[in-house]
């Protein structure tokens, strides 16, 4: 009898310890999480204004439903006459993954373009907003600003900055901010974030008519189809689109970029197909600018004897926008598992080719030791 716990003893530590000799190890950082082609952000503007009805009522289900997290910039003077309905509704779509953004106090200009001046006050439309929305809605942490009418300079970027934003939808200039985001070398997470902006082919004809407008879209709305043409063209680069969208609604008739409820139906459709064919990787903007800035700014990760990941940080980076990245892992030989030791946490990789393995490690927490199996 005594000999039955070390027979099932034995195997069991040949289990623990058995190691695969995994031959010549390399790695390095995907350019999107998980490996996916290109980014994909959504932004519904004017959320609590009524110009903008369904953010909440439809998108925020629709999207929900397929997985996918957007970002929502709130005019958040308009959000606190709604009052206690509305924090509600927002903590709803914080618990739903959605990114609450800023979008100023009372959609005011934060430049002069030339109707009477500015109406900006940093302490309201950046300070106040910030705070209002966190101290209303539980888990929101507003790190990011939607200037009203796409209008902005180089200081108001500062101080954001200083007043602890991580990013803005802003170009390098004014109204020369729609495309495409691929210029990673020199990114800046308030100066580089291009996006294009949806309208139908009906409004655009409606709104150009007549009337000396920015462009709308980068694109050619000839099919009615910009939306599609964006995600295509983030693909297309290895890039990352913004798309900036409003109301989703059949009902509401008024409401500037409003787009139908089957129509979005069919974007997210689209959006998650291309999920699915690893093609896209699709988050609120935060997320993505904090994966630019990890992946772009990182020192490593270095391979040490053969199984230890190292990274570094360097100081001039804000912690903040340190987040999760994914480290490819190719082996010499086939081996059937790796596994990660960082601290006291175990991360397990994904095995995503005969020798490549995909790993999610947050470098801050500290170097990596890895074990094949
Ligand atoms: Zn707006």
């Amino acid at each position: 009898m005594r000999l039955f716990p070390a027979i099932l003893l034995f195997p069991m530590l040949l289990l623990l310890c058995g190691s695969a000799d995994p031959g010549t190890v390399s790695v390095s950082v995907l350019k999107w999480k998980g490996g996916a082609a290109a980014a994909y952000t959504i932004i519904h503007d004017d959320l609590c204004n009524p110009s903008a009805s369904g953010i909440h009522r439809y998108a925020d289900t629709i999207a929900y439903n397929r997985g996918i997290r957007f970002g929502a910039g709130a005019i958040v003077g308009s959000c606190v006459r709604k009052g206690e309905p509305m924090w509600m509704i927002m903590e709803r779509m914080v618990r739903h993954g959605h990114e609450i953004l800023s979008h100023s106090w009372s959609h005011g200009a934060a430049v002069d373009l030339g109707r009477g001046g500015a109406d900006w006050d940093v302490d309201r439309d950046v300070v106040m907003t910030k705070k209002v929305i966190e101290e209303n809605v539980p888990g929101a942490s507003v790190l990011y600003m939607i200037f009203p009418y796409d209008a902005y300079n180089d200081d108001r970027l500062e101080e954001l900055k200083h007043h602890g934003y991580l990013g803005s939808r802003s170009g390098r200039r004014m109204y020369n901010d729609r495309g495409v985001v691929v210029d990673f070398n020199n990114y800046d997470p308030f100066r580089s974030n291009l996006f294009d902006a949806f309208v139908s082919k009906e409004e655009q004809e409606q709104l150009l008519a007549g009337r000396d407008s920015s462009p709308v879209s980068i694109y050619d709305n000839i099919n009615d189809d910009i939306e599609i043409q964006h995600i295509d063209a983030a693909i297309g680069a290895g890039g990352w689109s913004i798309q900036e969208l409003h109301a989703v609604d059949d009902e509401q008739p008024w409401g500037w970029g409003r787009m139908g409820v089957d129509r979005y139906r069919t974007l997210l459709d689209y959006v998650s197909d291309n999920v699915e064919r690893g093609l896209l990787w699709v988050e609120p903007p935060t997320t993505v600018l904090r994966y630019i800035m990890t992946r772009e700014h990182i020192d490593g990760p270095h391979l040490v004897d053969g199984n230890a990941l190292t990274f570094a940080l360097p100081g001039g980076v804000d912690a903040r926008y340190a987040t999760e990245i994914s480290v490819e892992i190719r082996t010499g030989r086939d081996v059937s598992s790796v596994t990660g030791k960082q601290g006291d946490k175990t991360i397990t990789a994904r095995k995503t080719g005969s020798r490549t393995f995909v790993m999610d490690i947050n470098p801050v927490f500290g170097n990596v030791v890895l074990t094949f199996s």
